[in-house]
């Protein structure tokens, strides 16, 4: 695989069974979903959809926390489901780091917020003793607004929210990694934290070189800050591009549901509507063909037969029939 990829994701699937391992049911929470993001080329890219859409599952098989059922997820041009040894998956550790939805859950209420730097720094082999440990500890802070100072000797408990937020991002930072998979993190602070978490998410972006992988239910904060976007519906990426180009002409009539009008590049102002068209059905990641036939105004007999394809229409990929005939389809059938 080319190195000059940060990230490809070829044909991932995950399939878990519900209600047990003999009489259980297969649901896909993601099928043969395909990405890239291009090394050298910071960039920001959203996964969006409802509840249930398979956004986060796929992020965290990216993030190697989850095991794929099939399909391959490069980094820098190694298969991460193939890293065998301690050195090549602390490599990886190093350069893909989580940012989590909820900061709190990311560090022991008992352990002083600043164990965690510095143990980070150190078991990465960042920093050789304390003092350089307490360096680059300080730094990290520092490029997220806080210092060594202000958390020293704390409880998680004793920062805000948004401290423990940024603290969160500034231990992300400590490797220096080239990617960052942000689950949700901004759909727990206030308005003015939520501005300048995802300001400095584009600072990260070019002045750092890092690229971000964000993951979202909130289409405003994607709208504002990102550069690219695949839209998520039952395990499937539906239609993925230039986020101008996806949020303000929708082609997947998912994607046009989703859109009930133009977004304002405004994080402070949260989307109209939630993505949650309705609760998860099991049945619907059974059906066969487009999982959205049940839902789709524009619905074909195919499409209630057959799968479709990723087709290339004015610079994005969608899943859709209704675009099937004017170009060559791109990919793998789904
Ligand atoms: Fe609608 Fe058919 Fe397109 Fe699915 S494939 S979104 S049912 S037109």
């Amino acid at each position: 695989m080319p190195e000059n990829k940060l990230v490809e994701v070829k044909d991932l699937s995950k399939v878990f069974i519900i209600g047990g391992r003999f009489f259980g049911s297969k649901l896909v929470a993601v099928n043969k979903a395909n990405l890239s993001m291009d090394a050298g080329k910071p960039e920001i890219f959203t996964l969006a959809g409802e509840s249930g859409s398979g956004k986060t599952t796929l992020a965290r098989m990216i993030l190697g926390i989850i095991e794929p059922t099939s399909g391959h997820i490069y980094y820098k041009g190694k298969d991460i489901t193939k890293l065998k040894n301690k050195k090549q998956k602390s490599w990886f550790k190093r350069e893909v780091q989580p940012i989590f939805q909820n900061p709190f859950e990311a560090f022991n209420p008992l352990k002083r917020v600043e164990t965690y730097l510095f143990e980070t720094a150190m078991n990465f082999g960042i920093a050789k003793n304390k003092s350089e440990a307490a360096q680059v500890v300080d730094e990290a802070l520092r490029a997220v607004g806080l210092s060594l100072s202000e958390v020293y000797q704390r409880y998680p408990h004793e920062l805000s929210g948004g401290q423990v937020q940024r603290t969160c991002i500034a231990r992300a930072l400590i490797t220096k990694p080239s990617l960052l998979i942000a689950d949700e993190p901004v759909s727990m602070v206030d308005a003015s934290l939520r501005m300048s978490i995802l300001n400095f998410f584009h600072k990260l972006k070019t002045d750092y070189g890092v690229s971000i992988i964000y993951i979202t239910h909130d289409l405003a904060t994607a709208y504002y800050v990102s550069d690219r976007i695949a839209i998520m519906y039952r395990g499937y990426i539906v239609e993925l591009g230039p986020i101008e180009k996806v949020l303000t002409n929708p082609l997947h009539p998912y994607t046009q549901l989703l859109l009930e009008s133009i977004p304002k590049p405004d994080p402070d102002r949260r989307w109209n509507k939630r993505i949650k068209l309705a609760d998860i059905e099991v049945k619907e990641y059974m059906a066969l063909g487009c999982k959205f036939a049940n839902r789709c105004q524009y619905a074909m007999d195919k499409c209630y037969k057959e799968e479709p394809f990723d087709v290339e229409v004015d610079e994005r990929k969608v899943k859709c029939f209704l675009y099937s005939d004017e170009k060559a389809s791109v990919g793998s059938k789904i």
